[in-house]
């Protein structure tokens, strides 16, 4: 897919890179358009929308993708971010006509920026749109 498609997907065998653009968000050296925050988790607008809506939540642990989150995360992080995807959907009203969350993980799919960040896409509707 690297090939054809031109992206520059991650290679998730290489460990966390802590000079990754959402490391740099998360450390207050880049700016970002916060939606919301909790203990373990930030949203933030994507730069670049592909929707009305297009919100990314990533975990505040060093996690390069869902793989690395899921296999090595404390139960209190998963909690926590799975609760605050939730949250940022209800307070952004996306639930009622409905939202989908998307995660690039590794080089197939062409997740670029190697911290796990999961996408809330809303605000139209989606037909089979992917990211
Ligand atoms: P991926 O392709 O890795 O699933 O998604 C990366 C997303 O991060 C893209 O939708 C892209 O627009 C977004 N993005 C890349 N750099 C920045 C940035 O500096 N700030 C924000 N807010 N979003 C970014």
């Amino acid at each position: 897919v690297q090939e054809e498609s031109g992206w520059m997907p991650i290679d998730p065998t290489k460990p966390y890179d802590p000079d990754n653009i959402f490391a740099k968000i998360l450390r207050g050296e880049v700016p970002c358009n916060k939606v919301d925050e909790s203990e373990h988790s930030l949203a933030f607008h994507d730069i670049n929308p592909l929707a009305p809506v297009h919100i990314l939540c990533i975990p505040k642990g060093q996690y390069v993708s869902w793989d690395d989150f899921s296999k090595n995360a404390s139960p209190e992080e998963i909690a926590d971010f799975v609760r605050f995807i939730g949250k940022v959907a209800r307070d952004n009203e996306m639930v009622e006509q409905g939202y989908r969350l998307l995660a690039n993980i590794g080089k197939r799919a062409g997740q670029e920026i190697p911290h796990l960040h999961v996408h809330l896409f809303g605000g139209q509707p989606l037909g089979p749109m992917l990211a």
